[in-house]
């Protein structure tokens, strides 16, 4: 492999082993990789040269914008990764906004905000907008606007022959269907277009503190009644956590209203201070762009061969009392482990499920298990347990958000099977020897 004929052909930086940039280069969320070369692009046209090497070399290839992939495939052992930080501008033309391929959720967020303007991303600043917005993306007005891939209007993509093309209700509108959930399968996606949507007071967040003790059938009937009757500018997720070193368990209801009026988020969230089991509570104005969690788990800890994660999530179309009694009960039998609730419905359940790649629309919760085991012994007894416990679930639940999973063949789960005919049938158009597998892979 002559890798000048890469640094020749493009105008961004070729990175190996040896120069001082390559290890955090090669870095990604879950740990080190040690690729044989790094691309920072500095255009499509640099992507377009790095697909082809790789191509042509029969290198593996890897695409990485924010780096938190929960299996690290945004990085690999030997081949080429395309590391798209490089081209992370962020441009505002009205209502319309175009987002380098890896920019991130937070510098998003901040450009956004002077101009009044948010787009539905996740809860986290550090996460990147190539991977969240390829796979769905799950965030704070998901009631109010849907997913992220909802408010997508057209991307600039890089295909395996090595074509820049245009995809958006008109130009090759089955890439742009299968971009909005398919993942990193179908080509690099160096620039997003999205409609951001009008914000301009900020947001009022706050969050509901419960007692560990509290009765979680109870906590759950009632938290859904009142999501139920709340305006769609109300998102809320319930968090369990287990005690983390110094950090004690916790167990409480976050919500972000949409909206800079305090009066009206309070009236929307005042039923659920009536909780048993509320040992306190907070509420303030701020802007968005203040509600995403800096934190990114330090890949010592969250790679760490001596931890080991076990998860799960899944879809329910209705949170009804059945489901919730039989979750509390999972729950407290699994101990602690990490437990995730996110009420949907409202704009995210209005999209026709054959509209985009992502099949489960008809959603009131979407659950997710995780669970931390030391390596060896305790992970081998504990996980099948927690397996287990969690497919006690299985009645209510269906598909699973593959960005939340580190499964490593997710996608029988993920997908509906038309959505996943459709999925396939497109890959073998546009990546026929599967060059961009180091996602959760749909096979041509
Ligand atoms: C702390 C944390 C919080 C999270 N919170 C949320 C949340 O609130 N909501 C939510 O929906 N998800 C959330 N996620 C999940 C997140 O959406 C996925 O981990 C996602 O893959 C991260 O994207 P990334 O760009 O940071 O990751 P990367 O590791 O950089 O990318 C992941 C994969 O996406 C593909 N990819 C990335 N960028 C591109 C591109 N431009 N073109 C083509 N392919 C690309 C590649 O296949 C790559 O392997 C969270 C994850 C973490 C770790």
């Amino acid at each position: 492999m002559d890798l000048t004929t890469l640094t020749s052909a493009i105008r961004g930086a070729v990175l190996t082993p040896g120069d001082d940039a390559y290890l955090e280069a090669a870095t990604v969320v879950k740990g080190p990789g040690s690729p044989a070369a790094v691309v920072r692009p500095a255009d499509a046209a640099d992507v377009a040269a790095s697909v082809a090497f790789a191509r042509d070399e029969g290198l593996v290839l890897s695409v990485r914008s924010g780096g938190h992939d929960s299996l690290g495939r945004s990085t690999n052992d030997g081949g080429l990764v395309i590391d798209l930080r490089s081209i992370a501008d962020i441009s505002v033309e009205g209502d319309l906004v175009t987002i380098g391929g890896g920019a991130r959720w937070g510098d998003v967020a901040a450009a956004l905000a002077p101009h009044g303007l948010a787009i539905s991303s996740g809860d986290t600043t550090t996460v990147g907008v190539g991977g969240l917005t390829l796979g769905g993306g799950v965030g704070w007005f998901v009631r109010l606007w849907g997913l992220a891939i909802d408010s997508l209007v057209s991307a600039d993509v890089v295909l395996a022959d090595g074509r820049v093309v245009t995809a958006n209700e008109t130009s090759e509108p089955d890439l742009f269907w299968a971009i909005r959930g398919g993942g990193g399968n179908f080509g690099v996606v160096t620039r997003f277009t999205f409609r951001a949507h009008p914000l301009p007071d900020g947001v009022v967040s706050g969050a509901i503190e419960l007692s560990p003790d509290a009765d979680l059938a109870n906590v759950f009937t009632a938290w859904r009644d009142v999501v139920r009757a709340a305006p769609e500018q109300l998102t809320t997720t319930y968090l369990g956590m287990p005690a983390f070193g110094e950090m004690p368990a916790s167990s409480q209801i976050v919500f972000v209203w949409a909206g800079g009026d305090v009066d009206s988020a309070a009236e929307a969230t005042a039923a659920l201070l009536d909780i048993p089991g509320v040992t306190g509570h907070t509420i303030a104005p701020m802007p968005y762009a203040d509600v995403l969690m800096d934190e990114q788990p330090d890949a010592a800890e969250v790679g760490s061969p001596a931890i080991a994660m076990v998860d799960d999530n899944g879809f329910a179309a209705r949170f009804d009392d059945e489901l919730i009694a039989e979750l509390a009960a999972v729950k407290g039998e699994l101990g602690e482990t990490v437990l995730m609730v996110r009420l949907l419905g409202g704009a995210y359940g209005r999209v026709a499920p054959e509209a985009t790649a992502w099949g489960y629309r008809d959603t009131e919760a979407w659950i997710i298990s995780v669970a931390f085991y030391p390596e060896g012994e305790v992970f081998d007894t504990q996980a099948p347990r927690a397996r287990a416990l969690w497919s006690r679930l299985d009645p209510w639940l269906a598909g699973m958000y593959g960005n939340f999973s580190s499964l490593t063949d997710p996608v029988e789960r993920m997908y509906p099977p038309a959505t996943l005919a459709r999925l396939r049938s497109i890959k073998a158009a546009y990546d026929p020897a599967n060059l961009f597998h180091r996602t959760y892979n749909i096979r041509p």
